[in-house]
């Protein structure tokens, strides 16, 4: 197949794409089509890699229906309301919600997920995510992250369910040091994930200070030890929301350790905005970390949905676009530069996020024909329009295209 005039990542000028046999085989301007070759017509519209979501949780979503709703709209009624739903979980039924949740992502062009999955009652869940994740992943790549919701420390019960989670197959070790039972107990568990994670040669990702409360500084501890163990690149802080309240001293501290221990932070606007700074009167927080200073340090910053039509959040579409405006409202991250380059933060640096490897994802000669096209030729017409994608491509296939 040969794609005629697309500007890949914003370039000023038009391209042409070749694919063969799934791969990116040629990229230049003004090639002729081989005989017999399919042509799609780009028509100067941008092509960007794959969107990925890097923290969701595909156990939850969808669940609202059966839940039942969430009245107050607090994470504290969430987490009640879904900690009597999962006791009955039955793993067609998650697997059903959780295919509903991929077709959505598929629709708007995103093709690798981070899911969390709650191991702390049982393993239903996880098993049917492990056995979902082989059946779709030509079309959507997904990351598993065995996910203690009640903390390690809790109970002897949830260290046996996490893992054996990881023996059975979870890429990632999850883990929530400010909900454990005091800092202590969530210094220790740090340093106890971490060492699981090490044990089982698998990557990190923490619910991270996901609180208001700006003494929860289980960041630093995280990020130190992701320093001094060596598991550069492969350790991730998911909200770390308690960063919109530090001071500005401690803060400056701080990045100099996130930098050195190269850890990567994925932020959740929509639903943080949504959960954070309900003990505020006013003026009251937004529950966001510091996705533009992060960024302006060289720390990367990713983006997830969370939660989709569930407990903790009720709306949601699967388009990252939505999750990256929100974000890009919040920070004061409007101006033009910023707001064009920003699809990095959904498409590339969570590519890194995931620790994809890199021959395995971007827009060059010898790497998967996985992209989207849009009908606008830059981002930011992208965003300002709220358009969606025109065609998405995966493994050379064209899989899904968007009425214009
Ligand atoms: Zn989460």
């Amino acid at each position: 197949m040969l794609i005629k005039n697309i500007r890949i990542e914003n370039a000023d000028i038009g391209s042409d794409v070749r694919i063969q046999k799934g791969m990116i085989c040629e990229i230049d301007e003004n090639l002729t089509a081989l005989e017999g070759e399919e042509v799609l017509e780009g028509e100067g519209g941008l092509l960007l890699p794959p969107f990925v979501d890097c923290h969701v949780h595909l156990d939850t979503c969808f669940s609202l229906d059966a839940t039942g709703p969430n009245l107050s709209g607090t994470l504290f009624e969430g987490i009640r309301v879904w900690s009597e739903y999962r006791k009955h979980l039955d793993p067609e039924e998650v697997k059903e919600r959780a295919r509903r949740t991929l077709k959505l992502y598929q629709e708007k062009g995103v093709q690798y997920i981070r899911s969390h999955v709650d191991i702390s009652h049982d393993l239903t869940a996880l098993r049917a995510l492990l056995e979902l994740k082989e059946e779709v992943a030509d079309e959507i790549e997904i990351q598993l992250v065995a996910f203690p919701q009640d903390g390690v420390f809790t109970s002897q019960k949830v260290r046996e369910n996490l893992e054996e989670a990881v023996r059975m197959g979870a890429d990632v070790v999850g883990g929530i040091p400010h909900f454990e039972l005091t800092r202590e107990h969530g210094e220790r568990s740090i340093h106890y994930l971490m060492e699981l994670a090490q044990k089982y040669d698998k990557l990190v990702d923490l619910h991270c200070d996901e609180i208001d409360d700006e003494q929860s500084r289980f960041l630093e501890v995280l990020a130190a030890c992701a320093y001094e163990t060596g598991m550069k690149g492969k350790v991730s802080a998911s909200h770390t929301t308690a960063m919109h309240s530090y001071n500005n001293a401690y803060c400056d501290k701080l990045f100099r350790v996130l930098k050195m221990s190269g850890i990567h932070i994925i932020a959740n606007p929509l639903v943080n905005v949504n959960l954070q700074g309900r003990f505020d009167t006013y003026p009251k927080r937004r529950g966001i970390t510091r996705i533009k200073e992060l960024l302006e340090h060289g720390i990367p910053v990713s983006m997830g949905h969370d939660d989709i039509y569930d407990p903790f959040y009720p709306l949601g579409n699967g388009d990252m676009k939505e999750v990256l405006v929100m974000g890009l409202h919040l920070c004061h991250m409007m101006g033009y530069h910023e707001l064009n380059d920003s699809y990095r933060i959904i498409t590339r640096y969570g590519a890194d996020t995931l620790n994809i490897a890199p021959e395995r994802y971007g827009i060059s000669v010898g790497k998967p024909a996985n992209f989207n096209i849009f009908k606008s030729g830059s981002f930011f017409q992208v965003l300002r329009s709220r358009e969606g994608i025109r065609y998405s491509v995966r493994n050379g296939k064209v899989r899904e295209r968007e009425e214009r």
